[in-house]
């Protein structure tokens, strides 16, 4: 993928809030403070586009990212807050799943896992939420900068053991860091490839 443009296009937590100009859509899930802003942002080769934030649970709403004029990514809140009351927890969870088994326009979902330690509870959950949805996945492993070259093999065995990736077809895998810009171009294609099925 060659990023020409990209812009924030709107927030949305009800579906009358969603784009309407019938754009394919990959949205991005992921624990809050695992580094999705920043991922976005690198994609994106843009310094402040997502908000990067390190209080924990700040984004609410789905938020659209129209790029190149073509498709729209689509920031997922941050599952797993600590900070917000139960009765907040569940209207996310609400909005999260409105979105997420009803967007015809949905082509794929990145779920972004913190490469630095095995899964938690709250990702296997979005994970085996996500295969229920039967959607292309990308599972990323973030902050891979962290993590030494030679022990990529054991983070991967990590997430095999506590997802179960190599028995699943719809399941792709990438390490990936927006410090060292590792797998960029492989997670532009991977987006490519979903919007061009
Ligand atoms: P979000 O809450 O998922 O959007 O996470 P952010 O992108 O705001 O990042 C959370 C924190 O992790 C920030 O302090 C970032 O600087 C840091 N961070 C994000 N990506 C990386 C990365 O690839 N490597 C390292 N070492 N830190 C990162």
């Amino acid at each position: 993928m060659i990023v020409k443009s990209s812009e924030f296009t709107t927030s949305a937590v009800y579906e009358s809030q969603y784009p309407t100009d019938g754009l394919d859509e990959i949205a991005l899930a992921g624990r809050s403070n695992v580094g999705k802003s920043s991922l976005i942002n690198t994609l994106l080769k843009r310094k402040n586009l997502a908000r990067t934030s390190s209080s924990p649970g700040k984004t609410q709403t789905l938020n659209f990212y129209k790029v190149n004029g073509d498709f729209y990514l689509v920031d997922v809140p941050g599952y797993g807050y600590a900070k917000v009351s139960k009765k907040q927890r569940e209207e996310f969870g609400q909005m999260i799943q409105d979105y997420l088994e009803t967007r015809a326009y949905l082509k794929g979902l990145i779920i972004l896992i913190d490469g630095r330690h095995a899964p938690t509870d709250d990702d296997i959950a979005m994970f085996d939420y996500a295969q229920y949805l039967k959607l292309p996945i990308l599972v990323v492993a973030t902050k891979m900068d962290k993590v030494k070259k030679n022990a990529f093999n054991k983070t991967y065995s990590a997430f095999n053991k506590a997802l179960g990736l190599s028995k699943l077809d719809n399941v792709d895998f990438l390490c990936f860091s927006s410090v060292d810009k590792l797998h960029v171009d492989e997670l532009g294609k991977w987006i490519d490839d979903r919007l061009q099925e």
